[in-house]
């Protein structure tokens, strides 16, 4: 996923990850053996796995739930096995059976007591033979996967709209599974819906479907839970080529298709790196506003926030971030969250490289820079040193935790020092080979390490010691070997910055008819946070920044502002935090609020803008502001 999450006043957290070492964990490993690493589900997946999931689900806006039935088939590793343990969260159920000899017959099951991070563990009595389970179930309004909105709530304020997001462990809101990126499934869904409305997934799905309230879906790869993802709504579709396309409401439509027209080329650029793509179809949904995260990679689908159709191409590095998950991440999965570099770290690198290949060096630099700038602000506000390793620790308190700018951009970092060291000749086969050699599966930190070894490493034993990898993985902070980033457009913004700070020359007159939003972002990131007002203003009156269009902008120069008390953007701020639900942006607006005096009115605004904001980013701004 492309998101941030604060843990500190501007720690930001974006990503998630898994676990195992592949020759411990695997499910189809020789050895036969799994062991169980991840602390964040129930499931006895070292004994009993899913194999399979069969949804049969009415989508109840009235009443805010999924409700239906689970088809689940397993298979069991450990012979001996007699229960089936599930993760369930805010479910109600209201049966289980097992089949045995054609027919359906009641099931022994039980519910632990309800955590309020793991939810319970629904363990289920598998008969001798059973390979199958129905369990009859609904979700919770409160569903921290699912956020239901009103027709107010979306542009065309006619009919409501429906979208989920699993990542991390948010699937146990939406069916009972095995909730860990160490076990994958297949899927299948039947979702009805009122009439008018169109459902989707993340899954084969045919885009002229006829709107008729039923619609069917069938993921025949296998994929870990956190991938599900459902969006229903008065959704419209433009292709972009014959097996990509857009889907959004019918406002952002079209400007959304143009906006990512060149993703065709991204795929192209992408499989000739590492691959072809295997996922059939690839579409993009633009959800509402309220989406809490930039993007997140749902297979075939990905989700995308509307703040990237900024109307100049100038945010789609976030398409390819997600569009690079089909590779790094959803074919190639972290086996638990404690390895989430495996799939961001990787997914970030990929991301660049895709860029460089399409819009050349100096973009791939400019956007390598802003990232460096980001991690270091995340590495010096981080909350222990651990959580600044790749590897995170093993008292990881939530999944959530993993997904800060060390994932992302320390874990992309040390891919850029790897291809530095080896040179692309082999850095980038041996990267298509990694892909290949672990599609479909669920690998550890430790995993990929030992491939590295065995396939560089051992033959190029003079490249790279054991001790520069060790700083990265396990070790704190950003290593000296990182890569120094060199942009030459962003080193003319600063001298440009320098003369204007200095009174040589006036804001009128910096030269900014051909800047990108990077050097825009650049300028506006790296001013002093003692700005004077007469200064901001000045900056204001020339370039008019207060209520600017493109997001990333906007949330650059209000956290300046917020930082020199320049008021002036106080009325624009509010109405940017009443639409944007974007995390990335809003958590570190409100927690700079909150350090810079401004709570009152911080917590005012929240108060309103509450209701509009997904379940998961009430539960941090909740935490912020400590409401
Ligand atoms: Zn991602």
């Amino acid at each position: 996923m492309h998101h941030l999450k604060v843990i500190a006043a501007s720690l930001m957290v974006i990503g998630l990850a898994a676990c195992g070492s592949q020759s411990e964990t695997d499910t189809h490993s020789q050895l036969g053996k799994v062991i169980k690493n991840d602390k964040f589900t129930y499931a006895n997946y070292d004994k009993v796995q899913m194999t399979h999931l069969d949804l049969d689900l009415d989508v109840n806006f009235d009443r805010k739930v999924l409700d239906g039935t689970a088809r689940i088939e397993f298979e069991k590793l450990d012979p001996s096995a007699e229960e089936l343990v599930l993760d369930a969260k805010d479910l109600s159920i209201e049966s289980v059976k097992f089949l045995s000899a054609g027919n359906w017959a009641d099931a022994e099951y039980s519910l632990s007591d309800d955590d309020d991070l793991m939810g319970q563990a629904l363990v289920v009595k598998i008969p001798a033979g059973s390979q199958q389970i129905l369990i009859d179930y609904e979700t919770s309004p409160e569903a921290e996967g699912l956020q239901w909105l009103s027709p107010a709530q979306t542009a065309g304020k006619r009919h409501p709209y429906l979208f989920s997001q699993a990542q991390a462990i948010n699937a146990r809101t939406m069916a009972p599974v095995q909730d860990t990126p160490a076990v994958r499934i297949t899927y299948e869904a039947t979702l009805r819906t009122p009439p008018e409305l169109l459902a989707l997934m993340s899954a084969d799905q045919d885009p002229y479907t006829p709107r008729d309230g039923e619609y069917s879906f069938e993921m025949p790869q296998p994929i870990p839970a956190y991938l599900l993802a459902i969006a229903v709504g008065d959704i419209e579709f433009k292709a972009i080529n014959d097996h990509i396309g857009v889907y959004a409401e019918k406002y952002i439509l079209d400007a959304s298709a143009e906006e990512f027209s060149e993703t065709p080329m991204m795929e192209d650029a992408n499989a000739a790196l590492y691959g072809p793509y295997r996922w059939g179809r690839y579409d993009l949904i633009v959800l509402p506003p309220s989406f809490p995260f930039g993007g997140m990679e749902n297979p075939r689908l990905s989700f995308l926030t509307p703040t990237l159709v900024a109307g100049d191409k100038s945010l789609t590095n976030v398409v390819a971030h997600e569009l690079a998950h089909s590779w790094s991440g959803n074919l190639v999965t972290n086996s638990s969250w404690r390895d989430s570099w495996l799939n961001e770290g990787f997914t970030s690198y990929v991301e660049n490289r895709v860029m460089e290949a399409l819009y050349g060096e100096g973009r791939a630099n400019m956007e390598q820079a802003l990232d460096m700038e980001s991690l270091k602000a995340g590495i010096a506000s981080a909350k222990s040193a651990e959580l600044t390793h790749l590897k995170m620790p093993e008292n990881l308190a939530h999944p959530d935790d993993a997904f800060t700018q060390v994932a992302y951009i320390k874990g992309a970092n040390f891919l850029f020092f790897l291809e530095d060291r080896y040179g692309r000749d082999q850095f980038d086969p041996f990267l298509k080979q990694y892909f290949d050699t672990y599609a479909f599966k669920s690998v550890t930190t430790e995993d990929f390490l030992d491939y590295l070894q065995k396939h560089l490493g051992a033959k190029y034993p003079d490249k790279v010691s054991q001790k520069e990898i060790d700083a990265w993985v396990y070790g704190p902070g950003l290593p000296d070997t990182a890569r120094q980033v060199k942009s030459s457009a962003f080193d003319n913004v600063s001298q440009l910055q320098a003369k204007w700070l200095s009174g040589e020359i006036k804001a009128k007159d910096i030269p900014t008819g051909n800047w990108s939003t990077h050097e825009w972002l650049h300028f506006l990131k790296t001013l002093p946070d003692n700005l004077s007002k007469p200064k901001m203003a000045e900056l204001d009156k020339a370039f008019r920044l207060t209520g600017t269009k493109n997001a990333e902008t906007a949330f650059a120069w209000y956290m300046q502002a917020i930082k020199t008390d320049y008021r002036a953007v106080m009325p624009q701020l509010r109405k940017f935090l009443m639409e944007v639900g974007r995390g990335k942006f809003i958590y570190r607006l409100y927690a700079a609020l909150k350090d810079n005096g401004k709570e009152t009115w911080a917590k005012n605004v929240y108060s309103q803008a509450r209701n509009g904001y997904h379940p998961i980013a009430q539960r941090r701004i909740d935490a912020i502001l400590e409401k």
